[in-house]
């Protein structure tokens, strides 16, 4: 019996998590899920965005799988999500990103894994106006030697673990030549420690158009925090969108388990939100727990759904008419049936 916090979330959140839950069960493993709110939810119950009982269930379970959080733009409470990777030092932000049939997009067999610093540089929090009238405001992006091998350690170790060919660092050491050239020659330095795997590297703007142009020459690719942020929602684009994108923040006593996407007040309360991106989420988590084979069940019966294209929501097929519930419950279908 594995013992995980299930933090439903905001908006559309409770109901993706729901569906989530049900489907991984559905896959026969036995999970003890420790229910806590957080964000805007805890906010009105708590009047505390992460109480402190979030945090003790997290020490006890040491795994989360998350639903979104609402973080208010420019100003209130600092991101949740945030905090909860900077309380539990989750460093890696590991973000898939892989063509399903059946799933407009722009490229197909595409299967690239982005991995984010998720502590250092401009997330660190150090951030003010310099003056009282708030004529100028700073961020002050910190990057350190030892924060830099292990995420670079991690892409490389997940590469050899995975049987991937080559990983490529991306970063801007041109212009940021202090905090971009330590990530970049702790990087050179590293990658020296992997002959059996490629490495490359390259300046962001650069791979941002590379990534465009021909997806296909990249592999695992790992940046520090604000870079990565931007070019894992670029490899979701390229692949069809948030709709189906899963991340893990991973450290080494935690990780937490979460859809890319956000609350979606939009459509909240719709029955309309896609659930794939929080049950890859799910899936990446029940691999984290060795659960290998209710992983891939899971996978190959949403892959299934998605090929068919009909019981999908509408943001995948718009004449479908089909909601969040009823794509859950094809999917428990397909498993039932496999
Ligand atoms: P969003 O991802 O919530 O929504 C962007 C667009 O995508 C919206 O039109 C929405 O309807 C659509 N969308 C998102 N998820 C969908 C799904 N599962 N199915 C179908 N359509 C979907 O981004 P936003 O509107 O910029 O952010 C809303 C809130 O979410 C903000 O408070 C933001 O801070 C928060 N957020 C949280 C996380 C997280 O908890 N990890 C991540 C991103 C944003």
């Amino acid at each position: 019996m594995h013992k995980v916090v299930l933090i439903p979330g905001d908006g559309i959140g409770p109901s993706i998590a729901e569906i989530a839950v049900r489907i991984i069960e559905a896959a026969g493993v036995k999970i003890e899920w420790q229910r806590h709110e957080a964000g805007l939810t805890a906010i009105d119950k708590y009047k505390d965005p992460l109480p402190a009982h979030v945090l003790e269930a997290m020490r006890e379970t040491h795994v989360a799988l998350k639903g979104p959080l609402t973080t208010p733009v420019g100003s209130g409470f600092r991101s949740v999500n945030v905090a909860l990777r900077q309380e539990f030092d989750l460093y890696a932000n590991l973000r898939p990103a892989k063509t399903f049939a059946g799933v407009p997009s722009r490229y197909q067999d595409i299967d690239l894994i982005v991995v984010r610093e998720n502590t250092e540089e401009f997330y660190a929090g150090i951030e003010h106006f310099i003056d009282p009238s708030h004529s100028a405001a700073e961020t002050i992006g910190v990057v350190t030697r030892a924060g830099s091998e292990r995420i670079v350690r991690f892409a490389y170790e997940y590469a050899r673990k995975h049987n991937r060919k080559k990983v490529t660092t991306v970063h801007k050491a041109n212009i940021l030549k202090y905090t971009g050239g330590l990530f970049l020659e702790v990087a050179r330095k590293v990658a020296t420690e992997y002959p059996e795997i490629q490495s490359n590297d390259k300046i962001v703007d650069n791979m941002a158009m590379q990534m465009v142009l021909n997806p296909h020459q990249f592999d695992v690719i790992v940046t520090t925090n604000l870079f990565g942020d931007i070019l894992s929602d670029l490899a979701s684009g390229l692949v069809g969108g948030l709709g189906l994108a899963p991340g893990g923040n991973i450290g080494y006593n935690a990780a937490i388990f979460e859809a890319v996407h956000g609350s979606a007040p939009d459509i909240a309360g719709k029955n309309i939100a896609n659930p794939a991106g929080i049950l890859l989420a799910g899936v990446m988590m029940l691999r984290h727990l060795g659960e290998f084979q209710a992983a891939e069940r899971i996978e190959l019966a949403l892959a299934s759904v998605l090929r068919e294209g009909k019981k999908v929501t509408r943001d995948l097929n718009p004449a479908s008419g089909v909601g969040t519930v009823e794509m859950g419950e094809e999917i428990l279908k397909k498993m039932a049936e496999a």
